[in-house]
């Protein structure tokens, strides 16, 4: 037997007791007689005692061990003297009585600790010494008991699991697709799903009624902190079903989630329109843990010889509470050029700072006391607040000041640790212009329904009537980060098609490329609708943090590289004749 307890299982009510566990060394410290070690596994550590006065034949294999050996040991229980209030195990110890060691470790490439001394990159290399680090294994022992909760509350509520293909044709989510070579056919190629959309639409005409799934997705795109190629869907969809209820049955997936994990009462969803969410954060996704909404002032600061308000399209502030005075000349003009990067590409910053000892501003030449009131009276500033203000076209300026309200709730600290603000985002737009390529595009995906009200004005071809339609579709954001997105589908193949040739679709291709789910819906399609939260994010969120990767066993770098695997990587010759692939090569 390898062990009678874990690492991280015995307390002072077992002293005397006889036990053997087995586990890595940790820490290995030698006093002379005696040799104090570190045993580590999964559910925490345990100190060991080697007592060579006692147990002679056992110095010469405890001076052997080194980080990371694994041995088994066997021994009696104890009370410790120099207890360690921060360990569970920390009132007591085993003496030890027999040793083996099951195996060597070459010393690793960074110490195996909470806070180790390994770089990004060599962790990655070594991702399964990274994984032995606790905080790494709480992270991936989180995102399991969340895929298993998540499976109860969906299996409650009637859900189906049910695997849809890898091997398929691209599914339209809006990046590029990943796409493998087929022996059998050469020339041709499977795509990897984006998502399942196409399959779970489906599985409704068949009749599954509930499905989910907890799905990997590809997605061909720059990576950024929170993205991966392949990353993980709970996947769902429901037939016969109202947006209301969608939207019902998956806040209770939340609540479900953060009661049965974290003990937090989430409480009722607020929901925001799109239009709504834009207006007052400048966000499909506003961050609800702090306030700080638009104002907009337009009206207030026009007609006072300002040239850049009176010209702008919308002028905008945002009232930073208390803190005139903790912004110097030096901190705004840094302020100023943070906007002014591309990344954000603001113009300028004006502000107004309603002091003690009187009103400081930008644009004091242009504007009496009296008028700069008379500003803060319509955003809400008061005595000791700070105003600021972008101007320009309405929906890059709305972009901008988003940005500066999130970076000024991170500056003033004003987002509390440990809270949690869910909202529903409603009603969005059903399409969206590119300037670029001159052409819509879906805003959530072609599938998607238009708002029963526009389905009429699909027929317009005046493109500001087109941009404004609105589709039934919501995304769920917590904390500002949208955690999942759906729609009620399109179930009837004419809208379809109408919606296929708003998006560019020819006929010809709309049918090459989804001819099958146009097919399927002359079979008796039902309503249906669903939705699909990203599950590393979900992780991440409802731990405070936000980079994905932290919860994926074995992630991607930002070039999409995995560095232990060394993947992608070339292949061989024979293999690439075989799939009829010529590459050239890169000299
Ligand atoms: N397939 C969609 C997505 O990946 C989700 C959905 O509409 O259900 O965003």
């Amino acid at each position: 037997m390898y062990r009678t307890h874990n690492c991280g299982q015995l307390r002072l009510t077992d002293a005397g007791s006889s036990v053997t566990l087995s586990g890595w060394v940790s820490i290995s410290r030698d006093f002379g007689s005696l040799t104090f070690v570190d045993l580590r596994d999964r559910y925490g550590i345990t100190q060991l005692v080697f007592d060579a006065d006692a147990r002679p034949e056992l110095r010469q294999q405890v001076q052997q061990l080194g980080r990371e050996y694994v041995i088994r040991v066997k021994g009696v229980v104890r009370e410790r003297s120099n207890k360690n209030p921060n360990r569970e195990t920390g009132d007591i110890e085993i003496e030890v009585n027999e040793l083996d060691i099951l195996n060597q470790s070459k010393t690793p490439p960074f110490t195996i600790e909470d806070n180790t001394d390994g770089g990004d990159d060599l962790r990655m290399k070594y991702r399964y010494l990274d994984l032995r680090r606790n905080p790494v294994q709480q992270n991936i022992i989180f995102r399991s008991r969340l895929a298993i909760e998540t499976r109860k509350y969906l299996a409650d509520q009637g859900f189906i699991e049910v695997e849809t293909p890898f091997l398929i044709k691209s599914t339209p989510e809006g990046a590029r697709d990943f796409v493998v070579p087929s022996r059998m056919n050469p020339g041709t190629f499977y795509a990897l799903p984006q998502s399942p959309q196409t399959f779970k639409q489906l599985l409704m005409v068949s009749g599954l009624d509930k499905y989910f799934q907890i799905v990997k997705c590809f997605r061909d795109e720059d990576l950024r902190a929170d993205r991966q190629p392949e990353f993980t869907q709970i996947d769902c969809e429901m037939s016969f079903i109202t947006q209301e209820e969608i939207l019902n049955t998956f806040e209770g997936l939340a609540k479900y989630l953060f009661k049965t994990i974290h003990n937090i009462d989430l409480g009722d969803f607020p929901r925001m329109t799109y239009d709504e969410a834009m207006t007052r954060y400048g966000s499909d996704k506003p961050d609800l843990r702090f306030g700080m909404e638009f104002a907009y002032l337009k009206e207030a600061v026009s007609g006072r010889g300002f040239a850049v308000f009176d010209q702008a399209e919308n002028v905008i502030g945002i009232v930073a509470k208390d803190c005139e005075d903790r912004f110097s000349n030096k901190d705004m003009k840094e302020l100023t050029e943070w906007l002014q990067r591309p990344q954000i590409g603001a113009k300028g910053l004006v502000y107004v700072k309603y002091g003690k000892d009187g009103i400081k501003s930008t644009i004091g030449k242009f504007y009496s006391d009296e008028d700069l009131q008379r500003i803060g009276e319509v955003c809400g500033a008061q005595q000791g607040d700070m105003l600021l203000i972008l101007c320009g076209e309405t929906e890059k300026t709305r972009k901008q000041l988003n940005e500066l309200r999130l970076e000024m709730g991170r500056r003033l600290g004003l987002i509390k640790e440990g809270a949690f603000k869910p909202l529903w985002v409603v009603d969005f737009p059903l399409l969206e212009w590119d300037e670029d390529t001159q052409r819509f595009y879906a805003m959530h995906h072609p599938f998607t329904a238009p708002k029963q009200s526009d389905i009429e004005k699909m027929k317009s071809s005046d493109r500001a009537v087109l941009g404004n339609l609105r589709a039934d579709a919501y995304d769920m954001v917590i904390n500002g980060v949208e955690i999942g997105g759906g729609s009620i589908r399109i179930f009837d193949k004419e809208l379809q098609a109408t919606n296929f040739s708003l998006l560019g679709f020819s006929p010809e291709e709309a049918e090459r490329q989804f001819g099958f789910l146009m097919n399927a819906f002359e079979y008796g399609a039902p309503p249906h609708g669903g939705i699909a939260f990203g599950f590393d994010r979900l992780c991440a969120v409802m731990s405070g943090q936000n980079n994905i990767r932290d919860f994926i066993a074995f992630p991607k770098n930002n070039q999409g590289r995995d560095v232990m695997i060394d993947a992608p990587s070339a292949i061989d010759a024979g293999q690439l004749k075989e799939l009829g692939i010529e590459v050239k090569s890169q000299s």
